[in-house]
């Protein structure tokens, strides 16, 4: 079992129209990734859909993926590629569940956005992770 300290919050920076796979193919085969950039992505509908077992390592923030967890949503920037908290109300829900249950099962675990680590120059996810889950 991997020691979690982060649950990382993401968004894709794409449209909210954006399929799953097309993000997976751009990782493979752009990026020449081996394993995916997230382990679970939430699309417009709110449905949760799992790319990576939680034992898995994934390619969320460079230098802090061996004992995080990453979560994205599908959208995040306005059609300028401005970020953009464009999250629906299902996108939203799903998340909070999937926070929650993450954070109950890694109790230690800090929940922060991508942005909350040192050195990140991305806007990522667009809103105060931390802030928003504060409380749980
Ligand atoms: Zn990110």
């Amino acid at each position: 079992m991997r020691r979690i300290d982060f649950i990382v919050i993401h968004c894709t920076a794409t449209p909210q129209d954006t399929r799953p796979a097309a993000i997976q193919q751009y990782w493979q085969q752009q990026l020449k990734w081996k394993s995916p950039g997230y382990h679970y992505l939430i699309d417009k509908f709110g449905a949760s859909i799992q790319l990576a077992t939680e034992d898995r390592i994934c390619n969320g923030v460079a230098g802090h993926n061996a004992h995080s967890i990453h979560v994205s949503y599908i959208g995040g920037v306005d059609a300028a590629n401005r970020p953009l908290d464009n999250r629906t109300d299902a996108q939203r829900k799903t998340m909070r569940e999937l926070v929650s249950r993450l954070k109950r099962q890694y109790p230690e675990a800090r929940v922060q956005g991508h942005r909350d680590f040192p050195f990140v120059k991305k806007a990522c996810p667009s809103f105060d992770a931390r802030k928003e889950f504060e409380d749980l």
